[in-house]
């Protein structure tokens, strides 16, 4: 069983069936809330939940937790433990069927090697033939509506896939220091999907995206996501919100300058970050842009106004 092809949405659709309604679901993270079946149903004697949503899984780490009753009633640990609890013995054995490793031992976490999708069509080498493809057309408008180049494209070796478990996917890979593979971002480029992103199990913590493009002498831009960080020139992802430790350590070891653009609506998450960072041998070699109302960094078409890079007290 090749673990990066599991299907995160037939393991999202069990959670939906067992406990109905989600309150939030961040599909990039995998991250889903519901009611409490301990919490809200249970003790309060509520049918219908509190509508609270205290129940907050990670179906692509496996895991979940209560935000009120984790501790009282032990509302946490795997998603087979909440299954084996919650759901069907049917759901139950769909679930091993997804994630067979996560059995009664778990835990045991294997990653192998992550690889190109074997449907993989990159943008700068596709033939003639495949450009009049429908596939292609469509993969190919979704990046022009996203004011990626093709000088974009051929940088960071973009593609998409017309078939297969990343069907209707661009895919934004990542090479290593060495520049081998080592991880890619599969968003969907169709309008209606359950899924934006898909991405493969790999060990996202102690992957930097694209190092083998990094120069670390020069000034490093920190971004929150993969598609940010093809529009500036030497960014790197952090592949979510926050900043895994692997990353703040290289920084902390390699990094002569640092400007931190997240979106706005994480301007919280960039100042707290701005404090991490901006300490020891990196004190006063971190700055920070803000981007104003709902400018993202495409919006920035690589150029960063220098007035707009400050730091903070
Ligand atoms: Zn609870």
């Amino acid at each position: 069983m090749n673990t990066q092809e599991v299907d995160y949405s037939a393991v999202f659709d069990i959670l939906e069936e067992m406990f109905g309604d989600y309150k939030n679901h961040n599909d990039y993270r995998c991250q889903v809330s519901f009611d409490c079946p301990v919490c809200s149903h249970e003790i309060k004697g509520l049918e219908d939940g509190d509508g609270k949503g205290n129940l907050e899984i990670n179906y692509k780490y496996g895991v979940y937790k209560c935000w009120v009753c984790a501790e009282t009633h032990d509302t946490h640990g795997s998603i087979y433990k909440l299954i084996k609890k919650y759901g069907t013995p049917k759901q139950l054995k769909r679930y091993l069927l997804l994630k067979p490793e996560d059995n009664e031992d778990g835990n045991k976490r294997v990653y192998s090697k992550v690889r190109l999708p074997k449907e993989f069509v990159s943008f700068k080498n596709a033939s003639f033939g495949m450009k009049l493809t429908p596939g292609y057309k469509q993969a190919y408008n979704y990046i022009k509506s996203r004011n990626i180049t093709d000088l974009m494209l051929q940088m960071y070796n973009i593609g998409f896939c017309a078939t297969g478990i990343y069907e209707n996917r661009i895919i934004i890979p990542s090479y290593d220091e060495h520049g081998e593979i080592n991880y890619f971002i599969a968003r969907s480029f169709l309008t209606k999907t359950k899924m934006k992103y898909k991405n493969p199990e790999a060990q996202k913590e102690i992957i930097i995206f694209n190092e083998h493009l990094i120069n670390w002498d020069e000034t490093i831009y920190i971004v929150e996501g993969a598609f940010d960080s093809i529009f500036i020139r030497n960014a790197i992802p952090m592949l979510g919100k926050f900043m895994s430790e692997h990353l703040f350590m290289k920084l902390y070891e390699k990094a002569k300058k640092i400007v931190i653009v997240l979106d706005p609506d994480a301007w919280e998450d960039a100042q707290r970050l701005y404090h991490k960072l901006n300490c020891g041998k990196l004190m006063g070699k971190v700055w920070i842009v803000e981007l104003k109302g709902n400018k993202d960094i495409a919006d920035l078409q690589g150029k960063i106004n220098e007035n707009d890079i400050k730091q903070l007290d």
